[in-house]
């Protein structure tokens, strides 16, 4: 793919054994929705996220209480990555650097005056602890937001790269950069700006996107378009739904576009038309939740359900494995060879049994 190509090159930053930049694999994130209070909840999902393929998981820490929680998952032995989300309470910063938390995500701007910012820079690297700076168009500085009127991406990236400084001033480099915006045009922008004028590593991901429909689309557009130009080194895709969804969607985002090989299945479907001769739409629906119940989904192999004999084995020639509908039956295919029939009601425990062998030979 040509991200690998063209990836920007950048420094490396490591979260609790997660690397970002540098030649490190994108880390896919996501952030609980839990009271972070509620230490039970929060830990049980990150344990879902991190089932779900979740590389780095965030949590909210709005003050020192909340930082109890840190602890108590860092006790609990998970060894997902954690970030602490702070917002104006530097103490919880300070805190949850102190119980081992693996990244700290502040906006230095909102935590009050230097001394804050410093107190936290020092217990961060005390203890190897990478700080992400994230910025938005609602945390732009007055002095920012009067030179430029709005908060454009000229804005947003100088804002990002105000407290980039800051943190430099101290001598602290293990910093990654985050510039979100939930217009999809202004955060493509501002991180080709910032790219182009620091080599931190880069989070990205277009926030408050909506829901999984919605975000989904606008999360493809712009982190797809940022990663086309070989920037971004780990994403979220936002959205107002289960955490665990967004993980799913940031695999099947990096999954199209192929980045570091495929992270798990890719099924090739056809829209269907005229010369469907099989119900594809219900057959594509009940295979993905028979490739789910079968823990199957992660297997980096292409799968094709192709609606007519005509085109399907040909336009699907790359799939490992793939079946064309027939009248009553269906043609099952390899690398565009036909390799058997099989009965319409035999499709999908066929193409399990399959997807097992292939597993078996080249997987294990
Ligand atoms: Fe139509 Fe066949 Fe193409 Fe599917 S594969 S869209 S059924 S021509």
């Amino acid at each position: 793919m040509i991200y690998n190509k063209i990836r920007r090159k950048t420094r490396e930053i490591n979260v609790g054994g997660v690397k970002i930049g540098g030649e490190s694999k994108i880390a896919i994130q996501s952030m609980t929705n839990t009271d972070t209070k509620d230490a039970d909840a929060t830990l049980e999902q990150i344990k879902r996220l991190s089932s779900a393929g979740c590389d780095i998981v965030r949590i909210t820490v709005p003050d020192e209480e909340a930082a109890e929680t840190v602890r108590m998952i860092k006790e609990s032995g998970v060894r997902t990555p954690i970030v602490a989300d702070i917002h104006f309470d530097y103490r919880a910063a300070l805190k949850s650097a102190e119980y081992g938390v693996d990244k700290i995500r502040i906006n230095p701007g909102n935590i009050g005056d230097e001394s804050r910012v410093k107190a936290v820079v020092d217990a961060c690297k005390a203890k190897n602890i990478p700080i992400r700076i994230g910025v938005n168009s609602g945390s732009v500085e007055k002095h920012i937001l009067a030179k430029y009127g709005s908060p454009t991406p000229e804005a947003l990236c100088e804002s990002a790269l105000y407290h980039a400084a800051i943190l430099e001033k101290y001598n602290f480099y293990d910093t990654a950069i985050s510039i979100k915006s939930s217009d999809v045009s202004t955060m493509i922008a501002a991180n080709r700006l910032v790219a182009e004028r620091c080599d931190y590593p880069i989070h990205i991901g277009v926030t408050e996107a909506g829901d999984e429909r919605r975000g989904s689309i606008k999360s493809a557009i712009g982190i797809g378009s940022l990663l086309c130009d070989g920037i971004g080194d780990t994403l979220r895709v936002s959205l107002t739904a289960d955490p665990v969804n967004e993980v799913r969607a940031a695999k099947d985002l990096l999954n199209a576009l192929n980045v570091e090989g495929q992270c798990g299945m890719n099924i090739v479907s056809c829209p269907t038309c005229g010369r469907t001769k099989i119900d594809l739409i219900s057959l594509s629906g009940r295979f993905e939740e028979a490739i789910v119940a079968e823990g199957l989904e992660d297997l980096p192999i292409t799968v094709a359900l192709m609606g007519c004999i005509v085109n399907g084995p040909g336009e699907a020639h790359e799939a490992d494995i793939g079946i064309a509908g027939g009248k009553g039956e269906a043609l099952l295919f390899a690398h565009g060879e036909t390799i058997g029939k099989v009965a319409e009601n035999e499709i999908i425990p066929t193409l399990i049994k399959n997807i097992k062998k292939i597993k078996e030979e080249k997987f294990i």
